[in-house]
């Protein structure tokens, strides 16, 4: 192993022990607890835990989680009513909405709805909008990638200049890093699944953002020596040889992109640790908005 890699366990724990204390002294100051509420719609086994896992780590850091179920078959006016009421309640400062919602619902309506101010998750259009203006600052901006850049801040990674390449233009992952990355004066080629040539554009690659959900994609032989490389997938591969009889994979092959990379983020412990702190400090940043 020739790279540097990215512990985003442990900057997250550092991220995360900053917010125990910060919020221990908005609460010692007499502020309100930052309050965070999940909306979560059905029964996906994976939102569930997606859920549970982001209301453990609120806990932890001092933040009050108040979760939502709906029934799957919860009409959108259910969704969007409890979502106002969300909004009005001054014990919630962020709002999450967990995504994928179940067929038939409006997913662009309901994140439309929900209060800038407690728009944690950087989901709504206008966020999104300011986010790609120039001269713009949104309220809050997407945790995946508000974490990615967070991480490559602490790591001192160039951004200014460097060509970054993103595979993937999702609205909550690619797109939203694409114009992070722009936004540092990163000069940035955004991939997706029509582009030519993907293992030549990589190779000019001084950051590459990988976020395809394509088990081990990006080979060894598509990297530029020394480029910092954030594996953004998480995918399940079979494996006999664990007990759960898969692991997890990212969008990177680690074992080859190791040795030529100059940085790389593993999977697990890279980038999703990372997108949890980010939503609890979106949260206490919400918090501390709505005492001024
Ligand atoms: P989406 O499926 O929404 O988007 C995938 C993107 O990759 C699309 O833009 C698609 O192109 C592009 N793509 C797919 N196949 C190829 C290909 N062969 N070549 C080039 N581009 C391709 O995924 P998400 O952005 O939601 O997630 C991406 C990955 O990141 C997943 O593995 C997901 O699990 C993971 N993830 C991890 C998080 C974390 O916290 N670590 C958080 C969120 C996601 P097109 O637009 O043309 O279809």
């Amino acid at each position: 192993m020739t790279s540097e890699l990215i512990n985003g366990t442990e900057i997250s724990k550092q991220l995360r022990e900053e917010l125990t204390v910060e919020v221990a002294e908005m609460v010692a100051a007499g502020k309100p607890k930052p309050g965070l509420a999940t909306v979560l719609v059905g029964e996906d086994p994976a939102s569930q835990s997606y859920v549970r896992s982001k209301q453990k780590s609120s806990a932890k850091v001092g933040i009050e989680s108040f979760g939502f179920n709906l029934p799957a078959e919860s009409s959108q006016d259910e969704v969007e009513g409890l979502v106002k009421e969300l909004n009005e309640d001054p014990r919630v400062h962020g709002i999450l909405v967990q995504l994928p919602l179940p067929a038939g619902l409006d997913e662009e309506k309901v994140l439309n709805i929900i209060s800038l101010e407690k728009d944690v998750d950087g989901f709504h259009p206008v966020n999104i909008g300011r986010l790609a203006q120039k001269g713009r600052e949104p309220t809050f901006v997407p945790c995946t990638p508000a974490g990615i850049l967070y991480m490559m801040k602490k790591i001192g990674t160039q951004l200014e200049g460097a060509n970054a390449v993103v595979l993937g233009r999702s609205n909550i992952v690619g797109m939203p890093m694409a114009l992070l990355l722009v936004g540092e004066n990163s000069t940035v080629t955004i991939c997706h699944s029509r582009t030519k040539d993907l293992p030549a554009v990589c190779r000019e690659a001084d950051i590459l953002i990988a976020a395809v959900g394509r088990p081990e994609m990006v080979r060894g032989d598509w990297v530029k020596p020394g480029a910092v490389v954030i594996d953004v997938g998480i995918n399940r591969v079979d494996d006999a040889s664990r007990e759960r009889g898969y692991r997890l994979v990212g969008d990177v092959n680690f074992e080859e992109v190791k040795d030529v990379a100059g940085a790389i983020t593993p999977v697990p412990g890279g980038v999703g640790p990372m997108t949890i702190a980010m939503l609890l400090n979106n949260t206490v940043r919400a918090a501390k908005m709505a005492s001024e």
